[in-house]
């Protein structure tokens, strides 16, 4: 219910200038975004690296109209993926990038799904060039049928590109059948994002139970499953499953946000699985930020706390 009112609250403009004002926004982003710089990001990379996990990196930004900033946004991750190259940080996959189909281009008024694709053909095409790939995230469920014809379409000549599923909508078992085959990098989640009930389990055991679904879809599927959750029990059951599929440990991987329970990503990797940390960077970190505190309401008590040591 909160997380509702949270997320439709967030679409206010006037919601919007008070917390992006806000000096003591400041505590609470710097807990879940590395920074505003691709210096920021390349730091934090390095220092989750060198304590064994993985990383795929998020340019912060989402609901674009304006071609110039899709092609911006686009620019960027080129530049970031040559980067993570140079300093050795890409190869075999061990840092990626994520990318939202509205940061580049998708909701533009003209030829949206069109730019969308040949931006995001251009970031694979680096990404390739850097030795890593690329995952499309999944944002609200009225973009996740342009998303799929996107993946559809760019895995032609860029197979490795992954995409996610969100465990709340009711179609989501079903896109995985269609997406359990070899070579296909799925990451599966719960869903950030508000839905009608129609198209969504609004139930939180409904949810998890879709997600158990979906986790057993995947794993005795031929493609290679992402597990991004911090559901302690969905963790256990994904672990569990795996073995029952017969999948070696490299053949699967967990992934967790930067900032959300960072001992169990290192717990996870120390015992020996493959465990990827979401990273992202940016000044555009509204919506992300709300989504956060939507999804924890929990958070809003951090949130409060560094209000109130403010005076
Ligand atoms: C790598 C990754 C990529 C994602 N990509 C997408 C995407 O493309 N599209 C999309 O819709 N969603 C995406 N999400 C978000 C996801 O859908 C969920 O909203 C989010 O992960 C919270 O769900 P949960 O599975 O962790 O379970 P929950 O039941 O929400 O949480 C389980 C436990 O995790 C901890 N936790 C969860 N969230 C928080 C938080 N914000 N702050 C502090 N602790 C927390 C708490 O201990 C909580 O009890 C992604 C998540 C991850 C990890």
């Amino acid at each position: 219910m909160l997380r509702r009112v949270l997320l439709a609250a967030s679409a206010s403009k006037r919601v919007h200038q008070i917390i992006m004002a806000a000096p003591f926004t400041r505590d609470v982003v710097a807990r879940f975004v590395a920074g505003d710089t691709a210096d920021d990001v390349l730091r934090v990379t390095q220092r989750l690296q060198a304590d064994g996990l993985l990383v795929t990196i998020d340019y912060l930004g989402e609901d674009t109209v304006d071609p110039g900033q899709a092609a911006a946004v686009t620019d960027e991750y080129v530049r970031l993926l040559g980067r993570l190259g140079a300093a050795g940080l890409a190869s075999d996959g061990r840092a990626e990038v994520s990318v939202k189909p509205t940061a580049v281009g998708l909701d533009l008024r003209e030829h949206g799904e069109k730019t969308a694709t040949e931006n995001i053909t251009r970031i694979c095409a680096a990404a390739s060039a850097a030795g890593t790939t690329v995952t499309l995230d999944m944002e609200d469920h009225s973009r996740v049928d342009a998303t799929l014809r996107i993946l559809a379409q760019v895995r032609q000549e860029f197979p490795d590109l992954g995409c996610v599923i969100q465990s709340y909508l009711r179609r989501s078992p079903e896109d995985c059948e269609a997406l359990a085959f070899a070579g296909s990098r799925v990451r599966l989640c719960k869903g950030a994002y508000g839905a009608p009930e129609g198209a969504a389990f609004a139930n939180r055991a409904e949810i998890d139970r879709s997600y158990a679904r979906c986790l057993r879809v995947l794993l005795n599927g031929e493609g290679y499953p992402m597990f991004a959750t911090h559901d302690p029990r969905l963790v256990d059951i994904a672990g569990g499953r795996a073995v029952a599929a017969g999948r070696s440990p490299v053949s699967f991987e967990y992934q967790m946000l930067y900032g959300i329970r960072p001992a169990e990503q290192l717990r996870l990797a120390g015992g020996g699985a493959r465990v990827r940390v979401y990273v992202p960077y940016g000044n555009d970190w509204y919506g992300y930020l709300v989504r956060r505190l939507a999804e924890r309401p929990a958070n809003l008590v951090f949130f409060g706390r560094s209000l109130a040591s403010r005076g």
